[in-house]
């Protein structure tokens, strides 16, 4: 878990806070001002290219916002970039994984042979709350043979614990609340 400081303080005033969204109670971390200043959103992915030191040989991201950073990120690295998608949107033989939501459950979906056994995995979400979509997106990683080589979010809400359910995986967060 390494974290910059500096970094922080510079890109946490481009994420607006929605008080009430999608629910009374949700304070949501809206990403779109950092997406909309082309400096921020470098120096984000220029931090999450630094701090994601593992080896990796794929980067996984997670709909639809992990799309945006993990896209980027690996065509920075010059590496594979693989989608986990909502249920019924990937063409192909895929492998599903449920997981828990505060009020039922949800699923996401990854092309059965998007990665070759063994290859070392990144997987990537804009923000870490509880931890249970990105915990059953490295389940499905590893489910078609590929190792979770460590996450990378843009922020971690880390009063929330997430980071503890993806251990002993590296989690790596530019923003962190605590
Ligand atoms: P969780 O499975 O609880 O870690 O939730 C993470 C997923 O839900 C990520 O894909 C986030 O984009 C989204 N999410 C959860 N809480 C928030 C929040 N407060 N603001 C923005 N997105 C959130």
């Amino acid at each position: 878990m390494s974290h910059d400081a500096a970094l922080q303080a510079a890109l946490e005033p481009h994420i607006r806070d929605i008080p009430d969204f999608p629910k009374p109670g949700i304070v949501f971390k809206d990403i779109t001002p950092l997406l909309a200043s082309p400096e921020a959103f470098n120096r984000c992915l220029d931090g999450l290219a630094a701090v994601t030191t593992e080896a990796i040989d794929v980067v996984v991201g997670i709909e639809s916002r992990g799309f945006i950073f993990g896209a980027a990120l690996a065509a920075r690295k010059r590496l594979p970039f693989v989608p986990a998608r909502k249920p019924g949107k990937l063409p192909a033989d895929t492998v599903k994984m449920e997981y828990a939501l505060e009020y039922g459950t949800d699923a996401l979906e990854i092309h059965r042979d998007a990665i070759a056994p063994g290859k070392k995995v990144l997987v990537v979400d804009d923000l870490l709350a509880t931890g249970g979509t990105a915990q059953a997106c490295g389940d499905l990683v590893r489910e078609i043979g590929g190792e979770v080589a460590g996450y990378a979010f843009v922020i971690d809400l880390a009063f929330l614990g997430g980071a503890a359910k993806l251990a002993p995986a590296p989690v790596h967060a530019l923003i962190r609340y605590e």
